[in-house]
């Protein structure tokens, strides 16, 4: 039953890889933003009591129709959204092969060639970003988010020898960090799971260029100092969800240094710059000066979600956060120079993650990666100056291909909900609206996502724009 006879299996290997195949060479003719129908789905899975076995191609066809149909299609091209990908080939062959083999990566002895292989990349990828790879080390985590959490008990591992035995309560003095106010949510639950709380989390106003204010956190830093605060750590965002703006990431090293605080650094987007040397440049120098980094495979390398990695430039950091012993820990791999993962990551039985990035990158290699990129920064820019040549006034400033806008003279915020919903609903394409600033101003959002996206749907976006702009227009009048 589990282990389906051969017979089944010859006809249904085949016939996902055809499904699998129609999807990717006719994902334009779905809707890119789902109608939003939760009483239709529910009703759909009620019949599935599991009472009754069903055929196996048949579930195929079950699931793969209902997945066409109740999705954002990430990898539309007509999908101008957060960062999720369209997913490389070699990324969705990767996962059908860890899903075979099933391997666990929690102790080295039980998955050499998979550990190794993630090791390699954290390496390839420390390099990439400026770490000396001999001194480094990293884990890949199920996303930003775990990669975020991880950053923020190194640091308090760092600062406190007594954090790991005695725990939040054992501190002497409550410490805070530093982010701003445009930094990721996930911040605040990593301060809910370490046990330091949210109101550890200092959120710091954003300068008119949507950076952190340094200003104002010099002045949050010594305003903490003299009430008894420990500043423990500063998050440099490089590449904001919602504007793709990077912090003043050299500055913002400085401050950390001079305060002796942890420097961590989430460019769990942001950080595909680095695979392109001049966009590097201009967008993270300084993220080599981070005590840690976040960065997303599942984001701007196109590897299929949950790629997390959680670099640091603190060799022993991962081993005294996390390490930890039990009785039933496989001891075979002793006296090899090798690491368990698991004495480096919140995870225990954990899934083969490198395996999809690894084979994107061998097939595709860095030049690869570079052109896809550096395409995308392109239309980025043929996005902006289409807006701008429409009417359209342009509110964020950023290398990366995420543009933030508002109708030159309707910048109302009913009016920027109106031509966002208008435009979902006609499923022609996915936008957003961000809230930005001081006064969680609300702007059209529209990124360069999917690898899928040309000039084509760029030029066609600002056309669909112009027109619901009108539609919204006259339907107030
Ligand atoms: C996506 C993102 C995260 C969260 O990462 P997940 O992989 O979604 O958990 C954190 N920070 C930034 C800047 C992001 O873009």
């Amino acid at each position: 039953m589990l282990m389906l006879d051969d017979q089944t299996r010859a006809a249904l290997w085949p016939h996902v890889t055809e499904t699998i195949e129609k999807y990717l060479t006719e994902i334009e003719t779905a809707r890119a933003a789902p109608l939003l129908d939760v009483e239709t789905i529910r009703s759909t899975l009620a019949v599935c009591d599991f009472a009754k076995p069903v055929n196996a191609l048949e579930a195929v066809d079950f699931v793969s129709g209902q997945l066409w149909e109740h999705l954002v299609h990430n990898g539309h091209p007509r999908y101008f959204g957060l960062f999720n990908p369209a997913a490389t080939t070699m990324g969705i062959v990767a996962d059908a092969l860890v899903a075979a083999f099933n391997p666990q990566l929690a102790a080295w002895s039980h998955s050499p060639f998979p550990i190794e292989v993630e090791n390699h990349l954290l390496r390839a990828f420390g390099q990439r970003f400026g770490y000396d790879p001999a001194k480094m080390d990293g884990t890949f985590c199920s996303g930003g988010s775990e990669a975020n959490h991880t950053a923020l008990l190194t640091a308090l591992t760092n600062a406190f020898p007594e954090f790991n035995e005695g725990g939040a309560r054992a501190l002497s003095a409550q410490p805070v960090f530093y982010i701003s106010s445009q930094g990721h949510h996930s911040f605040l639950k990593a301060a809910k799971m370490s046990g330091i709380g949210t109101e550890a989390v200092r959120e710091i106003p954003l300068a008119e260029s949507l950076r952190m204010d340094l200003a104002k956190l010099s002045e949050q830093i010594a305003a903490d100092k003299s009430a008894g605060f420990y500043p423990l750590m500063i998050v440099g965002t490089a590449g904001a969800t919602s504007t793709g703006v990077v912090d003043p990431l050299i500055e913002l090293a400085e401050i950390a240094e001079a305060e002796k605080m942890w420097f961590h650094v989430d460019a769990a987007w942001g950080g595909g710059a680095a695979f392109v040397p001049l966009l590097r440049e201009a967008a993270l120098t300084g993220i080599e000066l981070a005590d840690s980094i976040t960065f997303d495979a599942h984001k701007w390398l196109s590897a299929p979600m949950g790629a997390g990695v959680y670099l640091t430039r603190h060799s022993e950091i991962l081993k005294q956060t996390f390490g930890v012993a039990t009785g039933y820990m496989p001891r075979d791999a002793a006296g090899l120079d090798v690491i368990d993962p698991y004495t480096h990551s919140i995870q225990w039985s954990r899934r083969f993650i490198g395996l999809k990035v690894f084979m994107s990158l061998l097939v595709a290699g860095w030049d690869g990666y570079a052109e896809v990129i550096g395409k995308q920064i392109e239309l980025g820019d043929r996005l902006r100056q289409g807006l701008a040549e429409s009417g359209w006034r342009i509110v964020n400033r950023t290398p990366l291909p995420v543009i933030c806008f508002v109708d030159e003279k309707n910048s109302s915020a009913d009016f920027i909900e109106a031509v966002v919903s208008t435009i979902l609903r006609s499923g022609e394409a996915w936008i957003s609206v961000a809230r930005i600033g001081q006064q969680a101003t609300p702007v059209i959002r529209a990124g360069i996502t999917s690898y899928r996206t040309t000039e084509k749907e760029v030029d066609g976006l600002v056309e669909l724009l112009n027109r619901t702009r009108q539609q919204v227009l006259s339907n107030n009048t």
